[in-house]
């Protein structure tokens, strides 16, 4: 089923006709439970990996681990299969559920935690894309298939203000020579920070939009006829950030859009250890819409933006969070592929 955005309220660009030549393409990614095999694009679905290359760890520093839940993303998503099964059937869990979820997180507690010392922290796959899937964007460095993997908890070093929340790896391939009969199942991870580090496995159904440049990235004269513009329409109290929310910036899962600036310094390009401008590949979000944006919620879920308490809300399919409803940006190099990744979060 496809996913399609309404029409914005009018076209900015008859408003600010300069706004024109300053949109870009992001692609909403529409991510929604479902089964998606290695070969199919997805939010925390399987993925295409080669079973004589090595899988993925987190070199960086963690801990302490008094406080992080010992689990696997297995049980995690048993968990929350078994809460909002009884949330859909306006019941509590029966004895033998909750023995259920305490009998594996007995397991799993017998089988990880003898010697922390030795624990590896393999990544989680987060998101595969298949280029075909998203023909209006150009892969990074021509890929055919790209993959964000992330460890499922805290990092004290710091390369941005994302204070290492995810740590995302970027994987880019170039050919699918993978044979699917060899097809492995990567180690898991044993200990997780927060549930929200986990996706759900969902399918994707990717969808171009129109972006316009943050009000902070447009020159200081028309950010500000922007700014005068929605108080007269919409009110000098809650018209603020309306060029923002409505029109300039979808919500949720999407790869692209417009050049991201720092955070912090609202005018400076994101750079790359090598001095180049960083390409702004995705946006890992804390739900698909809100309050705020709920003009961006696809015509097919419109019936869907009520909720029952317990279920899991139409807005958060993927169960992903991050941070206090903010949003994960992911950067790779334009210039060379090994470059490190960057990543920051904000509002
Ligand atoms: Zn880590
Ligand atoms: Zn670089």
């Amino acid at each position: 089923m496809v996913r399609v955005t309404p029409p914005r309220p009018l076209d900015i660009t008859s408003v600010f006709p300069e706004l024109a030549g300053l949109s870009a393409t992001a692609v909403r990614l529409h991510p929604r439970p479902g089964k998606p095999t290695e070969w199919d694009s997805s939010v925390g679905g399987p993925i295409l990996w080669p079973p004589d290359e090595p899988w993925p760890t987190c070199q960086l520093d963690h801990g302490p681990f008094d406080q992080v839940e010992i689990s696997s993303p297995a049980d995690i998503r048993e968990t929350r299969r078994l809460l909002e099964a009884a949330a859909s059937a306006h019941r509590s869990l029966t004895e033998q559920e909750q023995d259920e979820l305490e009998d594996n997180l007995e397991d799993h507690r017998a089988r990880s935690c003898d010697s922390p010392d030795e624990l590896e922290f393999p990544l989680l796959p987060l998101l595969q894309i298949h280029a075909p899937d998203v023909p209006w964007l150009e892969m990074p460095h021509g890929a055919e298939l790209l993959q964000v993997l992330w460890c499922p908890l805290l990092h004290d070093q710091t390369d941005s203000p994302s204070n290492g929340v995810g740590a995302p790896w970027i994987s880019v391939r170039f050919h699918l020579d993978i044979d699917p009969l060899t097809l492995f199942t990567p180690p898991a991870p044993q200990l997780i920070e927060y549930d929200w580090f986990v996706p759900e496995p969902c399918a994707l159904h990717p969808e171009p939009v129109t972006e316009y440049p943050q009000p902070a990235a447009l020159d200081r004269g028309l950010a500000q006829r922007v700014e005068q513009w929605e108080r007269d329409e919409y009110g000098s109290a809650e018209g603020v950030g309306t060029y923002e929310r409505v029109f300039a910036t979808a919500p949720g899962w999407k790869l692209g859009g417009p050049p991201q600036s720092s955070f912090g310094d609202e005018r400076a390009a994101i750079l790359c250890v090598c001095g180049a401008p960083m390409r702004y590949l995705c946006t890992v979000p804390s739900c698909e819409w809100d309050a705020g944006t709920v003009s961006w919620a696809p015509i097919e879920d419109v019936g869907l933006t009520e909720v029952r308490p317990g279920e899991r809300r139409a807005s958060e399919p993927t169960c992903v969070r991050v941070g206090d409803s903010q949003r994960l940006r992911i950067f790779v190099c334009p210039a060379d592929r090994d470059h490190p990744v960057r990543s920051d979060i904000v509002v």
